[in-house]
């Protein structure tokens, strides 16, 4: 199959690698020249495991190619993929702008029939609105459109796409359903196909019960600190339910990242644009929008009230780890907020510390771990990077004075803390001291 990626971000290039590393010649298309040339010579724009490998074999197999060229990206292709951003407008609703544009030039480009399928997460009608955007440039419906939402989680998207769960494809006719089946059989043999509104809501239905998943807990835990319960053992204990899951039941600072935010607010936005008040996933954000400040409120108790000139040793400022991706990461809010406490922050993130420095004013960092630790106040954990969860606390009693550590993931346990000493706060558990 010859296909057309337009847009090579998170989802896009690795959706479009992977297409190919299935036998498939993919044209990746971004409006971003510096990206494309960049991509043509191997040089990948975002941290994902495995990505620059796979993009350099299947270039070299002479399966994947890169261009700004609508033209040349879409002459041959059978199936043109939209994966384009779709950011959040300051009322939470989706912002289309991008995918309105993509469409405008694939109906400028569009040479004969081929299925023009929507990867980037879109509210219920937007497939509508892409088949008339098309129409009236070209005239003519001699095409198909269709919905395909993504899945992928960064730092394992390669894995989550060769192994795909399931896909969903929204679709008008058979022949589109046809493409799109052949297209999805190496990965998955969970194929729902649905009608385009359908196919859109699975998405953001998908991601709102995962945050309420998230949020939830965190309610959960909110409340075993003061009544004396260990969450990380509630939610085992829940976990063995089949019906409930062990996923997505840990506790700690909250969701962030790119997606959960965002889709959350639009699909509160879809409900109220047909009169319907979301409530649930309304709370949801709410208690997300709280959640990420209760390790402030732990490091101001740790001392006594005032943070003033503390030194800060900030360990992970990406939203989850192996990613470089800070879009609405709790650091960025959470540092800003110790800083304004008088804080002293040094953050160690190797990965994410030059998105981070682009949202976080005065944000300095570190390029050893265990030196951003050394001499300082109190440590405060905010990405499980493995760095971090196999930090070496034999060390850190060497380098530090007071042994403060607060735990916005919950990743060392408080028994063994409080043996070796620490002053330890977490999510949901007791503080040892
Ligand atoms: P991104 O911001 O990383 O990448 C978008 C790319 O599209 C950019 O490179 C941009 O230059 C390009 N672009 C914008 N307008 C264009 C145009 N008119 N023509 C060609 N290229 C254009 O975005 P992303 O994180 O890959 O997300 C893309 C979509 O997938 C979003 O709707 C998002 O919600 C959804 N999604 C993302 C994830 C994730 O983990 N990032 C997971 C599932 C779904």
């Amino acid at each position: 199959m010859n296909i057309c990626v337009i847009g090579t971000g998170y989802v896009g290039l690795v959706s479009g690698v992977c297409f190919s590393d299935a036998g498939n010649k993919v044209t990746c298309l971004d409006i971003d020249a510096q990206k494309v040339e960049n991509l043509k010579n191997g040089i990948i724009p975002i941290y994902e495991p495995g990505l620059t490998e796979l993009v350099e074999k299947n270039i070299n197999e002479g399966r994947l190619f890169f261009t700004t060229d609508y033209a040349e990206g879409m002459s041959d292709a059978d199936l043109v993929i939209i994966a384009v951003g779709t950011p959040p407008k300051e009322n939470g609703e989706a912002n289309l702008q991008y995918i309105e544009a993509a469409a405008r030039s694939i109906a400028e480009h569009l040479n004969d029939y081929k299925v023009i399928v929507t990867k980037s997460t879109v509210p219920v009608g937007t497939g509508a609105m892409i088949k008339g955007v098309i129409k009236e440039v070209v005239g003519h419906d001699e095409f198909d459109v269709a919905s395909n939402p993504e899945f992928l989680r960064e730092g394992s998207a390669i894995h989550d796409t060769v192994n795909m769960e399931r896909a969903v494809i929204g679709v008008e006719s058979e022949k589109a359903e046809a493409i799109l089946k052949e297209l999805h059989a190496p990965f998955t043999k969970n194929i729902v196909v649905t009608n385009i509104e359908t196919s859109e809501m699975i998405k953001y239905a998908s991601n709102a019960f995962l945050a309420t998943k998230i949020s939830f807990i965190n309610e959960v835990a909110n409340v075993c600190e003061l009544v004396g319960a260990d969450v990380t053992k509630v939610a085992e204990g829940m976990g063995y339910d089949p019906r409930i899951g062990p996923q997505f039941l840990n506790a700690g600072i909250g969701y962030g990242g790119s997606c959960f935010p965002k889709d959350t607010s639009a699909l509160v936005k879809i409900a109220d644009q047909v009169g319907y008040d979301f409530k649930i996933v309304k709370d949801v954000e709410a208690v997300n929008g709280l959640q990420r400040f209760k390790v402030v409120d732990k490091l101001v108790e740790a001392f006594n009230g005032d943070l003033k000139d503390k030194k800060i040793a900030v360990l992970g400022l990406a939203f989850k780890p192996n990613t470089d991706d800070m879009r609405d990461a709790p650091s960025v809010d959470v540092i800003p907020k110790l800083q304004e406490l008088g804080a002293d922050i040094l953050a160690y993130d190797r990965i994410a510390e030059k998105n981070a420095k682009a949202l976080i004013p005065n944000l300095r960092t570190g390029d050893d771990l265990y030196e951003v630790i050394q001499n300082s106040d109190a440590i405060l954990i905010l990405t499980e990077w493995d760095e971090v969860r196999e930090l070496d606390l034999e060390k850190v009693s060497k380098l530090v004075e007071s042994k403060v550590i607060v735990d916005g993931r919950n990743i060392f346990d408080p028994a063994h803390m409080e043996e070796n000493g620490f002053y330890y706060a977490s999510i949901g558990r007791k503080t040892v001291t």
